[in-house]
Parts: structure tokens; C-alpha cells; sequence
């Protein structure tokens, strides 16, 4: 049975990388009507927070990406651990270490300037015939596992092929620390060994680990999962996505006003492929995301990309989904505005936003009067046509039908009579109106508004 995971530290927000390697997970382990497990990774308890797990668990609510198993948190599995390394002193593939860090550190040290590679020696490792050190007192030991010392560690990566580590590579592995608690190497091998995972979706840097990994499955004689490392996103200056880059938690997206289906549609792309298929919903995934087409070299994080994506979403989108959207967006900055009000100013904005957030930039226009820069000032708001616009402001104040058609039947009275063209009147208006020399079209633009409001705004010319 296909089960797969995502196994998040919670030492912060949600990592897009993270978030593809869920999605991902998600999509294989649904496209096989399998299951798909999420775990909390928790035992760096000096930065795991709580705080991050409330946000790691919201943002993979908005994605939508369900989980069947979970949250299993690795704190509440310390006995567990705890068991099975007994197990291994017992059948001698684990063992006390007393070597104490500042000797770790010395030994290290001493390797390094014999220009050899840094690696625990092996001091207390037990073999046939050898006579370890006597046991010193005051030192709590770690326990570490006891590496074959000969042979490879194959496997197929779903992603990057056969890979091969030679054991003379890798050193006897900490499982436990001496606080007593497990180290991720070990802990990840016992959970995906209980839960039963079938196929382990990661990023590109954990695969060094995996050799570890598998030689401790295997001394535990558990069936070894299929292993896939993904590869690193990259910002687009081509070093490797980080905070200094831009937004890199999920949890800022969907506060900058990205829809959840754009986000994972974006997401998906990066570093798999369905043909050509740019836009395809979370179900059309599904029914393709069979392991194949993955790809080995980096992805790039395109903001622009990601920005053209979300914009389709947002032409489709149920104009009052998008409105409820920025009812709670501009509550919270304390304005008081109904779902209905908004409804026709979304439907008259949204082709022209990539994200919801610019959608409330044109939306709070409507009741929030927006600056007018000295150029759009200087260069639309001359002398020559404000006869014009207070005669307009004066006749719509009068205006009994507040639609669009009355509104431009009086526009179009107003340029007969003072003889202007469209635009000569249309762009002081829209700057006055708008804060902005450039909008949809300004009848509709106009009917949008509170008359009122709008009267006001035309009268400070
Ligand atoms: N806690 C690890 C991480 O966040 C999980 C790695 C794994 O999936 O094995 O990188």
C-alpha cells in the first residue's frame, strides 16, 4: 500500500520547498489511493515552537492538502525510540560512546590538520577481541549505531537514479543524544518504519543521509522505502530560494492575496511536468502524478511566473469568494464594507490583478481617498477643463438614476458642452476619482461609487 509523508520541523513558518515536497507526497500517495502522513519533527526542542506548528498546520489547510495520519508529533514517541535503541544495544548494532565533545572536537581537529577526512575514530566501538577503554566517570554517553565497515549502499532514487555510497564514506552515526533524545537520522528511520511509509519524498539535501538511514533499516531488519530526493528551488538570481530572497513561507502568500489552487498549480511546476499543461486543477495532478516526469536539475522561483498564474485563477474565481476575501482583508484595517457592495467593483477589477491583494488596492479606492501625485497633479489637473469637471460634479450630484448609462449620458453632455474629447475629461476625473490617470471604463468606474464620495472627490479639484 502506497503511504507517503511530510515530515516538517517546526522551527518556523512553512517552506515553499517544503510545501512542494508535500504536495507532491500528497499527489502520489493519492494518485495511488494511498495515504499520506504528516509528522512534526519536533526533537530540536530548543527551536521548535508551537507557534510553528500552528502555522505549518494552517498552511497546509489552505493548500488543501489533506492528510490521512497525523499530526504524529516525535516528542510523544520518545518511548518508542527509546525501545528500539535497547533493542539495538541488546543485538549489538548500537553502542555507548563516552567520548565527550571537546575530545570529539580535538580528534576532529587533529584529522584535519593530518589533512584526513573528520570522522569519529571508532574509540568505542566494539569488536571481536578489542578491549575497550574503561567507562569514565561523570561522562554521560550518546549512543551511537555501529556502520557496516565494508560494502555499498545502493538505491534507485525515484528521482535521481542509482546512487552508491561506499561505507568507508560514513562514520558511526549519533542516534541518541546524551540529553536522551533521538537524533533525526534514527528517528525518521523508526517513524517511517512504524507508519509504514512506502515511498519517502525529500529535498536533495537529506541525501546523505539516506545511506544512514538505510543501514540502520536494515539492521532494525525493516523494509526499506523507495527514496526520491527532489531538487532545490533557486530564487531567480540563481542562489538557493531563501528569506533574504523574498517571501519563502507559504503563510505570506496567502496574506499577499495568492489563491490556494494557483499556489499549488505553481508549486507542482516546479520541478515536475504533465507535457506542456500550464494550467490544470489539484484533481487533473492527481490523475497524473504517477512518480515519472520528475526532474533532476534545480527549479527556479519565478515570481512572475507565479504572478501570471494567479491571475487566471483570479478571472475564473467566484466573484464572491473573492469579495468575502477582501471584506475580512479591509476589516481589518477597519473598514466596514459588505460582500454585496463589493461583488460589482470585483467583477469590474479582477482581469486586470495578478494577486487579491491588488484587487483591494482598487477596491479601497472606492472608500478611501487615494493620494494624487504632484505629476498626475500637474500634468491632468490644468486650469482649462476644471469648468468642466465642476459642471459634471454638479450634475451628477443632481443625478436621480445612479447607473452607468445615466452617468455617462451626462458625461457625454458635459463634453458637448464645453467641447472636449473623451479623454480630456475622462483622465481628470479618473485622478480625481481614482487617484489614477488610468482605469476601466470611467462611467463604470464612476457608477461604482457613493455619489456623494464621489461628488466630493471632483469638487477638490
Ligand atoms: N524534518 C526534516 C526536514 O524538515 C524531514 C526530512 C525528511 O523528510 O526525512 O527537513
Amino acid at each position: 500500500k502506497v503511504r507517503t509523508r511530510i515530515a516538517p520541523s517546526p522551527t518556523g513558518f512553512l517552506h515553499l520547498g517544503t510545501a512542494r515536497t508535500a504536495l507532491y507526497s500528497w499527489a502520489f500517495a493519492r494518485h495511488h489511493g494511498g495515504e499520506f502522513v504528516l509528522r512534526i519533527e519536533d526533537t530540536d526542542v530548543a527551536r521548535s515552537t508551537q507557534d510553528s506548528v500552528d502555522q505549518i498546520l494552517a498552511a497546509m489547510h489552505w493548500l488543501g492538502l489533506d492528510y490521512d495520519d497525523g499530526p504524529i508529533y516525535q516528542l510523544q514517541r520518545l518511548d518508542r525510540y527509546r525501545e528500539v535503541v535497547d533493542g539495538m544495544l541488546a543485538a549489538g548494532t548500537a553502542y555507548r560512546c563516552y567520548t565527550t565533545p571537546d575530545e570529539l572536537n580535538a580528534m576532529k581537529a587533529a584529522q584535519e590538520a593530518r589533512g584526513e577526512k573528520r570522522r569519529y575514530d571508532g574509540t568505542w566501538r566494539p569488536e571481536p577481541g578489542k578491549v575497550l577503554p574503561p567507562v569514565p566517570t561523570g561522562v554521560t554517553p550518546v549512543i551511537r549505531f555501529k556502520n557496516p565497515l565494508d560494502g555499498d549502499v545502493q538505491w534507485d532514487d525515484l528521482v535521481k537514479g542509482s546512487i552508491n555510497i561506499s561505507n568507508r564514506e560514513i562514520d558511526d552515526l549519533i542516534i541518541v543524544r546524551a540529553d536522551g533524545i533521538p537524533t533525526y537520522n534514527f528517528a525518521v528511520v523508526v517513524d517511517d518504519w512504524d507508519m509504514q511509509i512506502s515511498h519517502v519524498f525529500r529535498g536533495d539535501e537529506h541525501v546523505n543521509n539516506t545511506p544512514w538511514q538505510i543501514n540502520i533499516f536494515r539492521a532494525l531488519g525493516a523494509p526499506l522505502p523507495q527514496f526520491g530526493h527532489l531538487p532545490i528551488i533557486l530564487g531567480d538570481d540563481g542562489l538557493k530560494l531563501s528569506k533574504r530572497r523574498g517571501a519563502v513561507s507559504v503563510t505570506a502568500y496567502a496574506d499577499n492575496g495568492y489563491l490556494p489552487e494557483a499556489m499549488l498549480n505553481y508549486l507542482s511546476r516546479l520541478g515536475w511536468s504533465h507535457g506542456d499543461d500550464e494550467l490544470f486543477t489539484a484533481e487533473q495532478m492527481v490523475a497524473w502524478f504517477d512518480g515519472s516526469h520528475l526532474s533532476k536539475s534545480p527549479a527556479q522561483w519565478d515570481p512572475a511566473k507565479l504572478d501570471w498564474v494567479n491571475a487566471q485563477y483570479i478571472k475564473q474565481a467566484d466573484d464572491g469568494r473573492l469579495a468575502a476575501w477582501l471584506v475580512e482583508r479591509l476589516g481589518q484595517e477597519g473598514l466596514d464594507v459588505s460582500t454585496e457592495r463589493l461583488v460589482p467593483m470585483v467583477r469590474l477589477y479582477k482581469d486586470r490583478c495578478a494577486t487579491q491583494l491588488q484587487l483591494a488596492e482598487w477596491v479601497r479606492l472606492h472608500f478611501v481617498r487615494p493620494e494624487i501625485s504632484d505629476a498626475d497633479r500637474a500634468q491632468h489637473l490644468t486650469d482649462a477643463v476644471r469648468p468642466a469637471v465642476q459642471a459634471l460634479a454638479q450634475r451628477l450630484d443632481a443625478l436621480q438614476d445612479w447607473d452607468a448609462p445615466s452617468i455617462s449620458a451626462v458625461f457625454k453632455a458635459c463634453l458637448a458642452e464645453f467641447g472636449l474629447k473623451m479623454p480630456q475629461l475622462a483622465i481628470p476625473v479618473r485622478v480625481l476619482a481614482c487617484g489614477r490617470s488610468q482605469t476601466p471604463s470611467v462611467d463604470a468606474v464612476l457608477a461604482l461609487f457613493d455619489k456623494k464620495v464621489l461628488v466630493e472627490r471632483l469638487q477638490a479639484y
